[in-house]
């Protein structure tokens, strides 16, 4: 037997030390419990991983793990219809539990990895099958895993100095886009949501219209501006009127019809009447599927009033945009879409691109520059080596844009066109199998109208309410039980739906079905659920 030297000595501990490692790692990967770092690592602090220590990218690498562990755990059970969507706390109750407080000194490795796993126990899994709340819901995994690939390359996307491939994505698949609408050339960004996107469709109209504005401000123009849109639209065309000076009285309100369309007579009424009171009509917001009715605005009637009084054509599609792939879906609804001058897109809306993902396109080319540009010195220098239209930092009110190109690119690798359009189609008919099975239980369920697109509008009758005859003092009633049960959905935690009241009516339920993970299965549930949670609720 050979003698044990101090090297084999220290070695052989070594080696111990590892078998305790390996059997600290093997329990945290045993699916027992959750992810768990070693006892090496855990008690490290911020200063002992990369980028401090240059020697710890083993120590980096199982933290992270260990993190992506915690995530991989919450994807699973977002999927899982045994799960429920989300422990509702009340928000004094919520930070009770939650230690939210900023401590003045590091804390360890393996208190911030039991931070990640208490922030996601607590939310709200909006990817769940049976979350039927919001216009952005899914948890779409290929876009995950684009946004995690963002996050990790972290860079600014004003200029293709820093940002080479993305910009080059962002061409591509804008350019696509554009297409797709109908238009060959314009041009397009990717803003911070869709009431950004409108806004920056307000402002390059008025820039076409009036270009001196951008100089001469107000004395640039010769008289008062007014802005048209539905009174279904979104509040954030009406807040373009408030920004940009003209006032919210003069965001001019068209009337819609009973299924919330825009009336195309109304508005040219209107546009005469503001004509003729010497205001100047120059921007008409057309909406392609409106946030809480899925209504559709008639486009070829509102493109010809705009010819006529040479008015900008605005289309905000940031709900309906993603029918543009269906052949069985996008016409009649977007038709004549290639006529208007900008057009407002959300990929993570109807797409499932995750958040945050939105579009805005223009006919014309070189508009975003000619409307924004500041020309900062210190950023977009005209002797580069490349060609300076690569840098998109002028097109923008902004600075820095954050990187939401990647997970939509890759996204749309994965489904390819027909994909996405197959997507559509689904979304489309699994709202037909909803409408259906309201249709089939009359005494439980009232649908308000006909939907247009995913948004299914409707009230839910209690035992309290059923066999009683229709009218407004019922329909007041009906909306009253929409806020009792919702708050029993919220307290069960089993589904969540939106509801809202309307210009026409109190309170009604909106479902929305632009989810990947819904089947007819879940709408099932979902119509058995708010009987169950519901049918001895008392109003009155
Ligand atoms: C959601 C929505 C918007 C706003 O989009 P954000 O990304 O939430 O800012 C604008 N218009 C319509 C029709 C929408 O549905």
């Amino acid at each position: 037997m050979s003698k044990l030297t101090l090297d084999g000595f220290f070695s052989y501990c070594k080696q111990i030390a590892e078998h305790i490692q390996l059997g600290e790692r093997m329990a945290a990967l045993s699916g027992q419990g959750t992810p768990r770092l070693t006892s090496a690592v855990g008690n490290l602090y911020y200063d002992s991983i990369l980028p401090y220590r240059e020697d710890a990218n083993p120590q980096t690498r199982e933290f992270l793990q260990r993190v992506l562990d915690v995530l991989l755990d919450y994807v699973q059970q977002v999927n899982d219809r045994n799960e429920k969507i989300l422990d509702f706390k009340m928000p004094e109750e919520m930070l009770k539990i939650l230690d939210l407080h900023l401590p003045e000194d590091p804390l360890p490795l393996k208190q911030l990895l039991e931070d990640c796993k208490t922030t996601l126990k607590h939310q709200v899994k909006t990817g769940h099958p049976h979350f039927f709340n919001q216009l952005s819901t899914g948890l779409d995994i290929v876009s995950l895993a684009g946004e995690w690939l963002t996050a990790a390359a972290n860079t600014n996307m004003f200029t293709y100095e820093i940002a080479p491939v993305f910009i080059l994505m962002e061409n591509v698949v804008l350019e696509k886009m554009r297409n797709m609408i109908g238009w060959k050339g314009g041009d397009s960004i990717l803003a911070p949501g869709g009431s950004v996107s409108n806004l920056y469709a307000f402002l390059a109209a008025r820039h076409h219209k009036f270009p001196y504005y951008k100089e001469k401000g107000l004395t640039s123009l010769p008289g008062h501006l007014v802005m048209f849109t539905s009174d279904q639209c979104h509040y954030s065309v009406k807040s373009c009127a408030s920004v940009c000076g003209l006032g919210t009285d003069y965001c001019i309100c068209v009337p819609s019809d009973e299924r919330g369309r825009m009336i195309p007579q109304e508005l040219e009424r209107l546009v005469r009447y503001h004509k003729d009171k010497g205001h100047i009509p120059f921007f008409v917001n057309a909406t392609a599927g409106t946030t809480v009715l899925g209504a559709f605005d008639p486009l070829p009637e509102i493109a010809d009033i705009c010819e006529k009084y040479d008015m900008w054509m605005h289309v905000d599609a940031a709900w309906g945009g993603g029918l543009l792939f269906s052949k069985k879906y996008r016409h009649p609804r977007m038709t004549a879409i290639e006529r208007a001058d900008s057009v407002t897109w959300n990929p993570h809306k109807l797409m499932g691109t995750l958040l945050q993902c939105s579009t805005v396109h223009f006919k014309y080319e070189g508009i975003l520059l000619s409307c924004n540009a500041m020309s900062a010195e210190y950023l977009f220098m005209t002797d580069k080596i490349y060609d300076p239209k690569y840098d998109t930092g002028d097109k923008v009110i902004q600075c820095g844009r954050h990187n939401d190109i990647f997970k939509l690119w890759l996204q749309w690798r994965a489904k390819g066109t027909s994909g996405f359009e197959n997507h559509m189609d689904r979304l489309m008919e699994l709202t037909e199998y909803m409408v259906r099975r309201i249709k089939e239980q009359p005494d439980k369920f009232q649908l308000i109208l006909e939907p247009e697109m995913v948004n299914v509008s409707f009230w839910y009758l209690p035992q309290q309410l059923r066999h009683v005859p229709h009218s407004a003092d019922k329909e007041l009633l009906l909306g009253k039980v929409c806020a009792k049960l919702k708050g029993r959905m919220m307290q069960a935690g089993t589904i969540m739906v939106g509801y809202q009241p309307d210009e026409r009516r109190p309170n009604f339920f909106r479902n929305i079905i632009s989810s990947a993970a819904v089947t007819e299965r879940d709408v099932d549930f979902l119509l058995a659920e708010m009987d169950r949670l519901g049918h001895d609720i008392i109003v009155d």
